[in-house]
């Protein structure tokens, strides 16, 4: 049998975003169920970089403080996935792994991406630890070692370009797949940016601290290599897709202004609205969220017309 119980709000996901909502939400003196699955985006990253008072801190540690700091508020953390979300009057029933249904006035999805991660053989065993996709995150540790980025798209060229301002001994593997006008051959050139486009068989793992040693091509060529950068293609989470919700070109959550999404009463934050991701661009857009969420039920409450 079902068991029911019912909150203000339900915030699914307990990353950077969902952690910050949950404690505004807390101290906005809200009944709120933070739900979140595991494991989180950078779960392959030992350390978390870029966050001010954070920087260097495992992601383990970020989450394990953030949860700790939700202790006195009303604010109940579980370790479940929200399998489905439902309209249910002027609220939402949320159906949670194993038959139960929490029933709330507001969601907040803070889901986060999931990255794609290709075929190619080495590509998992690397990600996360030599093959990144943010510079900011991870490039300041490596700065002037051998460098590379997988280039699948023609943006992902001029990447590379960019990313020589943290090392100048680069190359953009294009496998073939992207054209490079003359143009930008020149401008890789000067900038002293290598192009390498034949096909690329296997990413070759290292082993302690080198976790890369190499990039291996067509014919057995290896390209010795410290660390690579990638954007892996990105998805939304099942209980997000199945929403319905509308999604920008790129297929991330529209939100408006007050981080509303196309479905009244539900909020998104996070790297589920955005491609600009970051664990403090998160915390801050799952502050926004929540406390424009809080101002609709608190006028709502108050009976104020036109709450949201
Ligand atoms: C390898 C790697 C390294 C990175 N390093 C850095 C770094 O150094 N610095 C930095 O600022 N950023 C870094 N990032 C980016 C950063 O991790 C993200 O921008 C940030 O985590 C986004 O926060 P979020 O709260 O939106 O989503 P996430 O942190 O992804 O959290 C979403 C959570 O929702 C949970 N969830 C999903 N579906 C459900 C469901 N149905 N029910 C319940 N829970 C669910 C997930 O399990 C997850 O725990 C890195 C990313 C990667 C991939």
């Amino acid at each position: 049998m079902e068991s029911k119980t019912t909150k203000d709000v339900v915030v699914v996901g307990g990353g950077p975003a969902g952690l910050n909502a949950a404690l505004n939400l807390g101290r906005g003196r809200k009944k709120v169920l933070l739900c979140d699955a595991g494991p989180p985006r950078n779960a392959a990253a030992v350390e978390m970089h870029g966050f001010a008072t954070r920087d260097g801190t495992p992601p383990q540690e970020f989450r394990r403080i953030g949860r700790e700091q939700l202790r006195p508020y009303d604010v109940e953390v579980r370790d479940v996935r929200v399998r489905n979300i439902l309209r249910d009057g002027p609220g939402f029933r949320v159906e949670l792994e194993g038959d139960e249904v929490v029933e709330a006035r507001r969601v907040l999805l803070a889901t986060g991406m999931v990255d794609v991660l290709p075929d190619l053989p080495g590509y998992r065993e690397v990600w996360g630890k030599a093959l990144f996709q943010c510079p900011y995150c991870h490039g300041w540790e490596v700065r002037d070692r051998a460098w590379g980025v997988l280039a699948t798209s023609e943006a992902l060229v001029d990447f590379g370009l960019f990313l020589t301002g943290w090392s100048r001994d680069m190359v953009v593997f294009t496998a073939g797949a992207v054209p490079v006008s003359a143009d930008k051959r020149i401008q890789l050139e000067r900038a002293g940016a290598r192009l390498e486009e034949r096909r690329i068989l296997r990413l070759v793992p290292g082993s302690g601290e080198h976790a890369l040693e190499a990039v291996e091509l067509e014919g057995g060529t290896r390209v010795r290599r410290d660390v690579l950068f990638a954007r892996p293609p990105q998805r939304q989470v099942p209980v997000v897709e199945r929403l319905g919700l509308a999604l920008d070109e790129q297929g991330y959550v529209r939100v408006n202004a007050q981080g509303e999404t196309s479905i009244p009463g539900i909020y998104a934050a996070g790297d589920l609205t955005t491609p600009l991701q970051g664990a403090v661009i998160a915390a801050s857009a799952g502050a926004v969220a929540a406390g424009m969420l809080n101002h609709g039920l608190n006028l709502e409450a108050a009976g104020a017309a036109h709450a949201r």
